[in-house]
């Protein structure tokens, strides 16, 4: 099974379930007239993020990694007028990309993009009256640091808030303990921190499509 195979199926369904998205698109091309590299999440997985915003009610959203804000869009899609997400980028180029989408978008009111590397800017967010707790936390950065944006994601949250991981497969390297590649040793540590982490209940699953294969960890916050 190849990407050959997998394409037309996310075509097809994107095409049914997610359909054309002007706004979505211009994102796209104008993060790629920047330079941007094209890591974004696949519409039906943007669309993924955005339902799961919506089953939970969410007024809060963190997101950890913006690059030019195409899954900021389809999550702060979700909030409410007076809802408020924050989504965190390390790359100042990225970050004011994003920014321009989301003011495209008009979601500047309710989306901001902080630009530093996110274990400074977090620490700060803590301290910053009314910035959280967060009902969804979105974790898509440098995976390196899964496991302590998982711990991040656990003290900006409260009971009901969904934590969500991206690309946390690999291309199937995440089975390989002796793996040497700092984004294999860092997705495996956050796995086995959320597998004993008494306040998280999680599953992950396995994706295939545009994004080749790959998956997602999401889990619940119970206390
Ligand atoms: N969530 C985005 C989307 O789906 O549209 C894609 C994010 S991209 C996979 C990862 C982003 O994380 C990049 O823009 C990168 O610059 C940023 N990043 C990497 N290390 C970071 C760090 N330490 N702190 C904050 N952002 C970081």
């Amino acid at each position: 099974m190849t990407t050959d195979q997998w394409n037309p199926v996310d075509d097809y369904l994107g095409e049914l379930l997610v359909g054309p998205d002007e706004v979505l698109a211009e994102t796209l091309e104008a993060s790629e007239a920047a330079g941007l590299p094209s890591i974004a999440v696949a519409p039906n997985q943007g669309k993924l993020l955005n339902l799961l915003a919506r089953v939970r009610g969410a007024r809060t959203i963190l997101e950890i990694g913006t690059l030019g804000g195409y899954s900021t869009i389809w999550l702060a899609r979700a909030l409410p007028e007076d809802g408020r997400m924050i989504s965190l980028e390390y790359d100042a180029r990225h970050a004011e990309v994003a920014r321009a989408n989301l003011a495209r978008a008009g979601l500047d009111h309710v989306a901001e993009v902080r630009t530093g590397a996110a274990l400074d800017l977090l620490p700060r967010i803590e301290k910053e009256p009314g910035a959280g707790p967060f009902d969804l936390v979105f974790i898509d950065a440098d995976k390196v640091n899964n496991a302590a944006y998982v711990e991040w994601a656990l003290r900006l949250s409260r009971p009901g808030s969904v934590i969500v991981v991206d690309n946390v497969v690999r291309g199937g390297a995440v089975v390989d303990a002796g793996s040497a590649d700092p984004a294999v040793v860092g997705t495996r540590r956050m796995f086995d921190l959320v597998a004993r982490e008494p306040r998280l209940d999680a599953t992950a699953f396995q994706t295939v499509g545009a994004k080749g294969w790959d998956g997602l960890l999401v889990a619940l916050v119970t206390a």
